[in-house]
């Protein structure tokens, strides 16, 4: 790292030392970003990373609600404002109990990234609550909803701030938070929350766009080292919205995907994984990943005992963590490496950290970072947005077929960047640079703001 980048990560960590995993993430893009610095000395000029680290708005509140026992519950409500250099704040809002500043500051500083690479007219922020929505009733889960829209309505809106899903966030609660939404505004702006169920404004193909978003990204990245899903055996961590898309998409490719996971244990299934059954009972029924036996006898449930995850030591030609942060540590790349790994394709945001990324570079393992590979999901909610404001719906084909070329051309850019800045192949740093310098030239171009 140039003097520059050292400055400005000891002063990020001086600042935030109490935020491990926003200042990984920071740490993960200043070490890449150097060839660009070193050629474009305005940016240190214009004092561009100080000003791209600092989120535009950090807010904070309280939510009270009563659960179905006449009990008063509080939670702690986060929304990061980060960018607006591209467009309204966009990005998704977490529910889950390890949510803290820490958290949301890291998705949403990368989140910014991840916009810019999409080309779409989005800026970026991040969300959330430490709610815990396992075990909630609906009617819980719509109470708490309401308590964190009545705070929230005040700070987003369709030109400004426009949250989605995340972890603990689908349909269902985009559904309650809009109503809350529209009841206070008394007013329908459609726009102002993207992953609404389609009978009342949702988009064709946003349940699916992140997980077949990664799918495509990565078999243009295969392609390009003659490689391909057909005949591969996949693993893939979590059975959520991600984990579910992913492993459709590539079964279509002619993948063979053998384990899934939740966040008690994963299940092996030589014969393929049936994802009917895991629709039936993540979508569905909202239950554990054991219940899968039920059905397939044949099938292994392993549970998680420690601090490794046991998905990552069963043998994969293609690992693809579509769960959460840091569930790849260096001690699973090295196993998956020893089993002959050949790519990796990041669903969630951060999930391998940097030394394991390290790790797979210096092993020659093909890595499709998150910012990049699962940017499909907020792609589809800007096309989400451009309907929503036409007072249109596209068909799913054409969304779907907009998504493709979207991730051709996120592969194609990330590609290019890692050319020209003599890191050919090496799609984290590519990632981080093309993003960089369009952020960088949108903040030069705007002043000092
Ligand atoms: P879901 O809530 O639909 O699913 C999350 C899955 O990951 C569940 O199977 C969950 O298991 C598991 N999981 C969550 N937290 C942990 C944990 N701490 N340890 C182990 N397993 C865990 O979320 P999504 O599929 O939407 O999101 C998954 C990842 O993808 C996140 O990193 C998210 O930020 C990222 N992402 C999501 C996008 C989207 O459009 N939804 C877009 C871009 C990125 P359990 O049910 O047991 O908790």
């Amino acid at each position: 790292m140039n003097e520059y980048l050292e400055r400005v990560l000891a002063d990020t960590q001086r600042k935030n030392s109490n935020e491990p995993e926003f200042l990984q993430a920071v740490k993960e893009v200043l070490c890449t970003i150097e060839p660009v610095l070193d050629v474009h000395k305005e940016y240190e000029q214009n004092a561009v990373l100080e000003r791209m680290i600092e989120p535009e708005r950090i807010i904070t509140f309280r939510v009270p609600w009563i659960d179905d026992s006449g009990k008063i519950r509080v939670n702690r409500g986060y929304r990061v404002q980060y960018s607006s250099l591209l467009g309204p704040y966009k990005g998704g809002l977490r529910l889950h109990p390890s949510v803290n500043q820490s958290i949301i500051k890291f998705l949403g500083f990368e989140q910014i990234f991840k916009n810019a690479l999409t080309g779409l007219p989005i800026g970026g922020g991040k969300g959330g609550s430490d709610f815990d929505p396992k075990g909630k009733t609906d009617n819980e889960i719509m109470k708490f909803c309401q308590s964190f829209m009545t705070e929230l309505y005040r700070h987003i809106g369709q030109d400004t701030d426009v949250p989605a899903g995340d972890i603990g966030v689908g349909a269902r609660e985009i559904g309650y938070l809009f109503g809350q939404y529209k009841r206070i505004k008394g007013a329908y702006e459609g726009g102002v929350l993207t992953g609404k169920d389609t009978v009342y404004g949702g988009s064709l193909a946003r349940k699916e766009a992140t997980g077949y978003g990664l799918i495509y990204f990565m078999r243009e990245m295969l392609n390009a080292h003659n490689e391909s899903f057909k005949g591969k055996t996949v693993t893939i961590s979590g059975a959520g919205n991600v984990a579910i898309y992913a492993c459709e998409k590539a079964v279509e490719y002619g993948a063979k995907v053998v384990a899934m996971s939740d966040s008690n244990g994963c299940i092996y299934d030589e014969n393929g994984i049936d994802l009917d059954l895991i629709k039936q009972i993540k979508e569905v029924e909202r239950g554990r990943i054991n219940k899968y036996l039920e059905v397939h006898s044949n099938a292994r449930y392993i549970e998680n005992n420690g601090e490794f995850a046991p998905i990552w030591t069963i043998k994969t030609d293609i690992a693809l963590p579509c769960a959460t942060q840091n569930e790849i540590t260096l001690h699973d790349a090295q196993i998956l490496v020893k089993n002959g790994v050949i790519a990796i394709g990041e669903g969630a945001n951060m999930p391998c950290n940097i030394d394991a990324i390290n790790y797979f570079l210096e092993n020659k393992v093909l890595i499709a970072p998150a910012k990049a590979a699962n940017a499909g999901g907020v792609a589809v909610s800007a096309i989400e947005m451009s309907q929503n404001s036409m007072r249109f719906y596209h068909s799913f084909e054409e969304v779907d077929s907009k998504l493709d070329k979207i991730m051709t051309n996120i592969f194609n850019t990330t590609n290019q960047a890692s050319k020209n800045f003599g890191c050919a192949g090496n799609y984290v740093a590519g990632a981080n640079i093309a993003a960089f310098q369009k952020l960088a030239n949108a903040m030069i171009a705007q002043g000092v703001v």
